[in-house]
């Protein structure tokens, strides 16, 4: 590990000891459900949505055995609550058939299901299970590249790229913070860069001044 990946790393956790996904689940299947709704939607609007959604729906069974009309009523909230409905309707039908009822805790498995592409899956590897997983979310490209990190958007190659370079036992603790590192200071239009603690590793930093 090169001295600037330590110093990131190291100014990251710092700053954000506990850094977890602001959706609240309590276990993988719920973490799954939250994740489809929160494509193109607030964590926060998700959240008051499984709040009630989750208290109706206790288990896997409690999901399949709802009809799609329902479902759909029960998360109307959420953009594109169709479409979503739809998708963990047949999400959970899956996990039945395929993999026993249990969510599954392997990238190729979790993309094989509908609903989830590979930043979901790295949320809920990383989040629901523990494991080692980089998601990269708009925050994370946009961080990764004003530090010098890596040079593309292409989040797939953003994920490849840093997992060669970091740690793979810090990936998910990376990731979450500098999702938070995004949301707070990194900020898409006006990164406030005089009260970063990264500022001395940044590329887009040394560049500015
Ligand atoms: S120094 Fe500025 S551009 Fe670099 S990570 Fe910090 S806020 Fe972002």
């Amino acid at each position: 590990m090169t001295d600037k990946i330590s110093n990131i790393l190291k100014g990251l956790f710092q700053k954000y000891p506990d850094a977890k996904t602001a959706l609240k689940f309590s276990n993988p299947l719920e973490l799954v459900i939250a994740t489809i709704l929160s494509a193109q939607a607030t964590d926060k609007k998700v959240n008051e949505v499984t709040e009630r959604l989750f208290k109706k729906y206790k288990c896997l069974d409690d999901f399949l055995k709802t009809d799609l009309k329902t479902l759909e009523e029960d998360i109307k909230e959420i953009n594109y609550y169709r479409n979503k409905a739809k998708m963990i309707y047949q999400c959970c039908h899956q996990i039945k058939e395929r993999f026993n009822s249990k969510v599954p805790d392997v990238m190729e498995e979790l993309t094989s299901l509908s609903g989830i592409g590979r930043k979901t899956a790295n949320v809920i590897l990383g989040s629901g299970f523990g494991k080692p997983a980089i998601a990269v979310d708009t925050h994370v490209i946009r961080v990764a590249n004003r530090l010098g990190l890596v040079n593309t958007e292409d989040p797939v190659k953003i994920e490849l790229e840093l997992m060669e370079i970091i740690p793979k036992e810090k990936w998910t603790a990376f990731s979450l913070s500098t999702i938070l590192h995004g949301r707070e200071t990194c900020k898409s239009r006006k990164p406030l860069c005089e009260q970063c603690m990264l500022s001395s590793n940044c590329q887009y930093s040394k560049y500015k001044s």
